[in-house]
């Protein structure tokens, strides 16, 4: 690449759920604040929700999935990746070349794996191109496994052993792997992740390197592997960057009055309870948890988005009002770094577990699907931040389980391990983060690179 003469240019494509959005935005705000003008590239649902918050040094455009929200809707993952992939593809080397006849020429394209068509565009058009992906190191080496044909999984049937993970049972994997009838064209999407990804100019991963050093070397050797992590607004990683609150461009409407509410609360008294922004829980899970709640006897705050409310058990709201609060969606990094949060019973999506280590929130991982279950495997044995529960029949987990689990870490013995872990969590990634950590380093590398020409 040349030696760039104008401010250089990154253009950010993430796939358009709430879980790639964060991160992307935020790391596009860091490399923002390091001097790169950013211009973001979402889908029209999203552009219209666009927060003020960021617009000074970040522009967001529109490219074309081929769908309306309408029929986006109701598309099902094997039509919709191709068909995003020709549209995408054309809408976005369109943008790239309107940015440049408006002399704002693009340098690199950061995009995320899910759409790995992302660098086949960039190379078109003579650009860089870096890879970003939002789960781990550790999940990265199952799925590149996979791609490379090093694990069969037509053959798991008790351990899995991979070189810089612990050793892995069956229900520890990533969901798709074992089972890709019930969700078709998801594996396929994971594993695709990887293509070209060798031949990237930089492969970042939301993660810090000291929660995953293993991990990270073995990946390092195959691809310019770059954590660049936490994601999480920088007010919660310094208290003097109060600027820097929300993630800033949301698909939900966030309910602040909880935050009065917990004003009200007692220190480390309350469970949060959130599975993010995808999860379809059966409804008997949500009577479970419901049970547990009113078991414990503790304050709660519970996120039942729209979509799911009426799976909540009858009456229950009326019982439990003066116990606790439900909305449809709240500020969660917000709710994780307010004091009176005891317990965060999460489906442990990457973004949560790593706000979660971030905040110091201990929790109880009742995973859902996808990379869940690996991430609450590591939350527990690895990071030793809380506890997983198991199911009893099926995929619901009862409460008798999660009583036991919510017990184990807001009272039991351990509570004290995690307490302390915490601490350790919330210091070591505020450090990757600050001027001269390990991520930090990795964004100004890759600042350096795009302003000195240097690959
Ligand atoms: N989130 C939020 N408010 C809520 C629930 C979730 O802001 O009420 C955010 C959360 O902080 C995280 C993201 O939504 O950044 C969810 O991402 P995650 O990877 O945890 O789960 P996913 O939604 O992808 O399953």
């Amino acid at each position: 690449m040349e030696k760039t003469q104008h401010k250089p240019h990154c253009l950010i494509l993430p796939y358009p759920i709430q879980g790639h959005i964060n991160p992307m935005l935020q790391f596009s705000k860091r490399l923002a604040a390091k001097g790169i003008t950013i211009t973001f590239a979402v889908l029209e649902n999203l552009h219209t929700s666009a927060d003020d918050e960021f617009s000074s040094s970040i522009s967001v455009e529109t490219i074309s999935d081929g769908y309306t929200s309408a029929t986006r809707a109701a598309a099902l993952l094997p039509e919709y990746l191709p068909t995003f992939q020709k549209a995408g593809s054309e809408s976005l080397t369109q943008l790239i070349e309107k940015l440049r006849e408006r002399g704002r020429a693009v340098d690199c394209v950061v995009y995320d794996t899910f759409l790995p068509w992302g660098l086949a565009v960039a190379r078109n058009m003579g650009l860089f191109g870096a890879a970003f992906f939002t789960q781990s190191c550790s999940v990265n080496i199952i799925y590149y496994s996979l791609f490379k044909g090093l694990l069969n999984v037509e053959v798991v049937e008790r351990e899995v052993l991979l070189p810089g993970l612990p050793e892995l049972g069956a229900s520890d994997l990533p969901s798709f792997v074992l089972d890709r009838e019930t969700h078709p064209g998801s594996f396929e999407l994971l594993v695709d992740q990887f293509e070209g990804v060798e031949d990237s100019n930089f492969a970042f991963v939301n993660s810090v390197y000291e929660l995953e050093e293993e991990a990270t070397d073995w990946l390092k050797k195959f691809m310019s592997v770059k954590t660049i992590g936490p994601t999480i607004p920088s007010m919660y990683l310094d208290k003097r960057l109060q600027h820097d609150k929300n993630y800033g461009l949301s698909l939900f409407k966030p309910d602040d009055t909880c935050m009065k509410w917990l004003q009200q609360q007692s220190p480390k008294s309350v469970i949060y309870i959130s599975f993010g922004s995808m999860a379809k829980l059966e409804e008997q899970q949500m009577v479970e948890l419901a049970t547990t709640l009113k078991l414990t006897g503790k304050p709660f705050l519970w996120v039942v988005r729209s979509s799911e409310a009426s799976k909540l058990p009858q009456g229950f709201m009326d019982e439990a009002s003066d116990q606790g609060l439900i909305v449809s969606w709240c500020p969660q990094l917000e709710v994780l770094a307010h004091d009176t949060i005891g317990c965060f019973i999460t489906h442990c999506g990457w973004n949560s577990t790593l706000e979660a280590l971030s905040l110091g929130v201990p929790m109880v991982g009742v995973p859902w699907w996808s990379d869940q279950a690996t991430n609450a495997k590591f939350v527990m044995d690895v990071w030793k931040m809380g506890v997983r529960a198991c199911p009893d029949k099926g995929d619901v987990v009862g409460h008798e389980e999660l009583v036991r689990c919510v017990k184990c870490v807001m009272e039991g013995e351990r509570s004290e391990e995690m307490r302390l872990n915490a601490m350790k969590w919330k210091e070591l990634t505020k450090g990757a983060v600050d001027e001269g950590g390990s991520s930090d380093k990795n964004i100004q590398e890759f600042v350096s690179t795009l302003m000195g020409g240097e690959t």
